[in-house]
């Protein structure tokens, strides 16, 4: 069974788009990582799939993507103190939940989701981070390190209450 293309409405299209569900070839198909939004806490429905016709692709995953590329580049940006610095960091509020990132593999990447979920939940800093390791060592094969995390995310005005 051949099926047409919804974008070059040639035959042979054996993709589906995700979004609006049409049939798409594999040439005018885009496709995103699976993962590709794993920092986020929520996954939004309609950027979970991986293949796209064109159209939905620049409507709905391109500009998915372009915010969440600069909600990256605001976590790279934003000021972490450890729990360590409670005494720099004393009159900072401390009102919201602390965010807590159970189980990462890479201790870059664990304080990397931190900062990224305080940037969605419109924050700039993070006090009071706790950062944990443990050795585990599944079946007794390989060891590797299991890190966790949390903090407190909270809005700094400015770099004079230090
Ligand atoms: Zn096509
Ligand atoms: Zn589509």
């Amino acid at each position: 069974m051949e099926t047409n293309c919804c974008v070059c409405q040639k035959p042979k299209a054996n993709l589906q788009c995700g979004v609006c569900k049409e049939p798409v070839c594999k040439k005018c198909a885009q496709f995103l990582d699976e993962g590709t939004f794993s920092f986020m806490k929520v996954v939004p429905e309609n950027v979970r799939h991986t293949v796209y016709c064109g159209p939905c692709y620049d409507q709905v995953a391109a500009p998915a993507l372009a915010s969440y590329e600069a909600d990256m580049k605001k976590a790279k940006a934003i000021s972490i103190f450890m729990k360590e610095d409670s005494k720099i960091t004393q009159r900072f509020s401390r009102k919201e939940n602390a965010i807590e990132i159970p189980e990462c593999d890479d201790r870059e990447e664990l304080i990397m989701r931190l900062a990224f979920l305080a940037v969605q939940g419109g924050f700039n800093a993070l006090v009071d981070v706790e950062i944990k390791h443990e050795k585990v060592k599944p079946g007794g094969k390989y060891q590797y390190t299991k890190w966790s995390g949390k903090g407190i995310p909270t809005l700094v005005t400015s770099s004079r209450h230090l």
